[in-house]
Parts: C-alpha cells; structure tokens; sequence
C-alpha cells in the first residue's frame, strides 16, 4: 500500500468500498463499446460523492476542495475515469459563485440530489482554441431572451447532461476597452435547447471520453439563464479553474498511483532470464522516479486545495499541480506500458486505456504549454508573449 500524507482515511475506505463494485471489467467493457458508465455514475451521485463541494443549505455535503480532489483520485486510483463525472462536482462552482439568490435556490439542491446534472460547461472553440477571449459565439439580447449564434469544440458530457455552462460574447470585442471583457456566461437547459437551435455532432476520439461539436443557429433562451453580470462572463470562467485544475492534478495522481501499482506488481512475477524483471535496476529505476514525482506532486495538489479552502489566493499552486502531476501520472504510464512488454498493449490487462486516459492531462483542460506560460508571466514576471 502507498502512503499518502492526508487524513481522509475513513473517506477513502467508503470510496473505495463503492469502487470495488465496478472491477477492470466493467470499465474495460464500457471502453471496448465507447459507452457511458450509467452505473458507476448512478452509485457515486446516490452515494452523494458528486455533491461533495454543494453548500449544506442547499443539499450537498459542504465539504472543501480537498475531499473533493479524493474523491476524483479515487475513483482514478481504482481503475475507473473520473472524467466521466467531473463536471458535475465543479461546473456548479460558476453558479454557486455568481448566480442569484433564485438560480441556486431553485438549481442547486436539484444538482446536488442529481436530479439535474451539470455536467457540460461550453468554452472552446474551433477557430479560437486556446485564445479563448476571441471566442466567435455571441448571444444577443432579444427583449427577455438572447439569441445565440455560433459553434463550439470538444465540449463533453453533453449527452449526460441537463444543463450546459456556456460563454458566449455580448458585446461585440471591437466595442470593448479590453478583449476579456464583454463575455457572459449563461446557464442552458439542454433539455429545452436541443433540436430548436442547437445541435450536436460526437467526436470520436481516443479515449471513452463523450465529448462533442454543437452548433447554435438562432438558439433562443431566456434572459433569467445569465448569470451574473453581463459582459463579466470570462472572470466568472476563469474564477472556476483553480478548483477545476486541482482536482484534474488529483485525478492524474490516482492514475499515477495506479500505475506504479499495477507495474511494482508485475515487475515481481514476470520472471525472464530466471529472475523477476524487477529486480534489474534498469526496470526499477524509472518506477521509482516515477513514485517520488507523483509524490511531489501530490503534496503541491494538497497545497492548492488547501490553499483554496482557506480562500487563498492558489493560483500558482493550482496550475503548478496540474502540470506535475499530469507529468508524473504520463511518466508513470510510459514505465507501467514499458515493463509490461507486450502485454502492456493488451485490452485485458487495462494498462493502454489508462494510457490513454491519462494522456488527455497533457493538452485538456488546459495544455501543458500554457501553464508554464502562466507560471513565466504571472509568478516570474516575464514579459507577456501573447
Ligand atoms: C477529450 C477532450 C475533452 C474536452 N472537454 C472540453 C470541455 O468540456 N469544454 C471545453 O470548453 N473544452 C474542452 N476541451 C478542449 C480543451 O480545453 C482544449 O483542447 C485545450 O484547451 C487546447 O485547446 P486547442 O485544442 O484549441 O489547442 P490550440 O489552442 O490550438 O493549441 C494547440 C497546441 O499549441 C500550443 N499552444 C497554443 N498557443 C500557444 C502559446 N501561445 N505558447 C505555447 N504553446 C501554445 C498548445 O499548448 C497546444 O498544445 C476538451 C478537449 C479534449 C481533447
């Protein structure tokens, strides 16, 4: 068993209990056929995991960031995908943070039961990419409903979901002091969106990951879907990440855990040349390196949750976790494929589809390049390059 430097023991025991009703199987089945793991899904929002960050008065557990980042470890560390589910424990922060007394009132505890699941938040674009603040969707005001126009990339879970987090423009950037601003953020029903205005096409892809292209042409909604202040939409966004990438770093530690757990064990038995493999320092070696940097990682993860739960400002910690860790769970699966020879690419022995999941870290939900810029700009100081 791997240490871990927290104390959320018990928390851990239940999560793992639940986990281990969904083994390799359930997960491997629902990769080879592309399909949404329903059950797995279902146990964890009945078990109320997915509400972990949802205030007490309105129906969640009120627990911080960090029981939140084991949560999604977890599920990570037990061989399943918190992708699948993520969205739902933090696209909710967006209107916890900013939305009206009535939004969270009527909208959370319906979110935290898992009546409605918000589970999609619609930011990239095709044209755009990472320059998220030239998004080309605009939502124009129509008396009491705005029309929205245009497409976005990737978003996932759409399938999954009732409601969409979606950020649009709603004053044209030409009439703006600065680019970041005039941008909104609206809460969409999918429900009442789909078929009358917007589309959706799925995007295959190389993990069992839902994720899609839509199209708004003349997609009407209702003004009351705002929230928050018009034209402050991107900082309400941007508010978001930090949760949104420690829990991601919290994920890629689960993978990494898994990895080296699932290599450690088979580096044992593998005997080739009269010997475990693992007893060649050629082998060891990088599934060590690979333990200490998942190590260091966690603790910067538990430093932006922690930082983060006391209302700190962590960003600098947030971004630097993602980066680690998503560094440390892809070293780890490259040892773990490595010294599983072959078999490190059969189906059966689930290591290329954590590969494979745990690749995404490097690019979504925000690229690797972009956090050392972040780091280069903002914490050294260097010169802004784009
Ligand atoms: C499976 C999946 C699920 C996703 N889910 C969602 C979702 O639910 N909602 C959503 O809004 N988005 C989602 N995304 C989109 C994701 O956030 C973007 O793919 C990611 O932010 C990168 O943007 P891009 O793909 O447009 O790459 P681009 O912006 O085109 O960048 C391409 C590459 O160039 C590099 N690059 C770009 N600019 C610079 C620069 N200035 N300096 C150095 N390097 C640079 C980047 O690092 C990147 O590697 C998802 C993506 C995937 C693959």
């Amino acid at each position: 068993m791997i240490p871990r430097p927290d104390s959320h023991q018990e928390m851990r025991e239940a999560l793992r209990a639940l986990c281990a009703e969904f083994p390799a199987e359930y997960h491997r089945k629902h990769d080879e056929a592309a399909t949404y793991p329903v059950e797995f899904i279902d146990a964890l929002t009945r078990a109320g995991w997915l509400a972990a960050m949802i205030p007490e008065d309105y129906g969640g557990s009120g627990l911080g960031l960090t029981e939140a980042t084991v949560v999604m470890e977890e599920i990570n560390r037990s061989g399943g995908n918190a992708g699948h589910c993520h969205g739902q424990m933090y696209n909710m922060g967006t209107l916890l943070r900013h939305g009206s007394a009535q939004q969270k009132a009527f909208y959370l505890p319906k979110i935290a039961s898992g009546e409605l699941r918000l589970q999609s938040m619609a930011v990239t674009e095709p044209t755009t990419g990472t320059d998220t603040t030239r998004l080309k969707t605009t939502a124009v005001r129509k008396g009491d409903r705005f029309v929205v126009n245009g497409q976005k990339v990737w978003i996932s879970r759409i399938q999954h979901s009732d409601l969409m987090i979606l950020l649009a423009r709603t004053t044209p950037l030409a009439e703006v002091r600065k680019k970041s601003e005039g941008l909104s953020v609206f809460l969409v029903d999918l429900r009442q969106a789909l078929g009358k205005g917007m589309s959706v096409k799925p995007i295959r892809n190389m993990v069992n990951h839902e994720t899609n292209e839509l199209f708004f042409d003349n997609l009407e909604i209702p003004a009351e879907c705002l929230i928050g202040e018009e034209g402050k939409g991107f900082r309400y966004i941007l508010d978001g990440l930090n949760a949104e990438r420690t829990l991601i770093a919290a994920e890629c530690i689960g993978d990494g855990w898994w990895f080296v757990d699932k290599v450690t064990g088979y580096a044992k038995e593998r005997i080739v040349f009269d010997r475990p493999i693992g007893q060649n320092q050629g082998v060891q070696f990088p599934i060590a390196r690979s333990y200490v940097n998942i190590s260091a990682a966690n603790l910067m993860r538990f430093e932006a949750a922690r930082k983060f739960d006391a209302r700190e400002d962590c960003g600098a910690e947030a971004n630097m976790a993602k980066l680690l860790a998503a560094d440390a769970s892809w070293e780890a699966a490259n040892a773990c494929i490595q010294f599983h020879g072959g078999f490190g690419f059969a189906a059966e022995y689930d290591v290329e589809r954590k590969f494979r999941e745990t690749r995404l870290y490097q690019v979504a939900p925000i690229s690797t390049n972009l956090i050392l810029s972040y780091v280069a700009e903002h914490i050294l100081g260097l010169p802004r390059s784009f």
